[in-house]
């Protein structure tokens, strides 16, 4: 990363920045805007580097990216070919194990996404094509098709038993070693990059982003269409979130610029 700014926007993607169907295009304009002041977008979310890599092809971001819920990060070099890579997880074999241990636990049969059929897999993420082997590519983490209310109570109880946590996601939820998660990410990332006062603007939508939001100087909730999700409102009735105005690339938007003009001198 070149730049000197005193601010990150560290961003969750699904449910944040994409709608539903994956798109961000109401945030363009804003996209580009903090490139030219030379402000980094940092992805943070539970997409695999594969994904991610893609995402930031697309959409021309050259700054470092946090995978698999605070897993690793990787960021390029300044040749914009070779990348750097940090661990925080547990490799997926290791937690494909608990995941097994869990469901005896419970006795309930907890099913890994990347053990579904592929026309499966498009039912419930809407992905297609290198889309989903993109989506397969892990290293770290494993997401998991949601159970029921009272088995995922359940399991939550022996997280402890094996050094791990879980993350209930908007379309499923993801088993990750205890050390990783993306608050856990971003500290490292400032470390890394030497960068301790950077001040962090996050924006997330659901519980995963829960260590982000409380790790960050300026924290952000992305409402989905019915409103913000039930693990956020805690911190919005504390005055700890701001709550944004709109859904998704729309609400994103607007908080972002408006805090950029309110913080920068531009
Ligand atoms: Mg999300």
């Amino acid at each position: 990363m070149s730049n000197n700014s005193n601010f990150w926007i560290v961003t969750d993607l699904d449910g944040t920045l994409m709608d539903e169907n994956y798109d961000i295009s109401p945030a363009k304009e804003t996209l580009k805007w903090l490139a030219k002041l030379s402000i980094p977008v940092i992805p943070c979310t539970s997409k695999t580097a594969s994904e991610v890599r893609y995402f930031r092809n697309e959409n021309k971001l050259l700054d470092p990216f946090i995978v698999e819920n605070g897993s690793a990060i990787y960021g390029s070099h300044a040749n914009q070919i070779d990348e750097w890579e940090l661990i925080l997880g547990r490799s997926y074999k290791q937690l494909r194990q608990v995941l097994s241990s869990l469901s005896n636990d419970v006795s309930f049969n907890l099913t890994p996404l990347n053990d579904l059929k592929t026309n499966e897999i498009h039912n419930l993420t809407g992905l297609a094509g290198y889309e989903i082997s993109r989506a397969l590519d892990r290293h770290w983490s494993v997401p998991f098709l949601n159970p029921p209310e009272n088995i995922y109570e359940k399991i939550m109880f022996y997280c402890n038993k094996y050094n791990v946590h879980i993350f209930k996601g908007n379309r499923m939820s993801h088993l990750l070693c205890v050390n990783s998660h993306k608050g856990k990410a971003v500290n490292k990332l400032k470390e890394y990059l030497q960068k301790p006062n950077v001040r962090i603007i996050a924006l997330g939508d659901s519980q995963n982003d829960l260590p982000l939001l409380e790790y960050a100087d300026i924290s952000i909730v992305i409402p989905g269409r019915n409103g913000p999700n039930k693990y956020l409102t805690d911190g919005i009735n504390r005055g700890e979130f701001i709550l944004a105005n709109a859904p998704h690339a729309v609400g994103w938007a607007d908080s972002v610029k408006s805090i950029i003009l309110n913080n920068v001198d531009i």
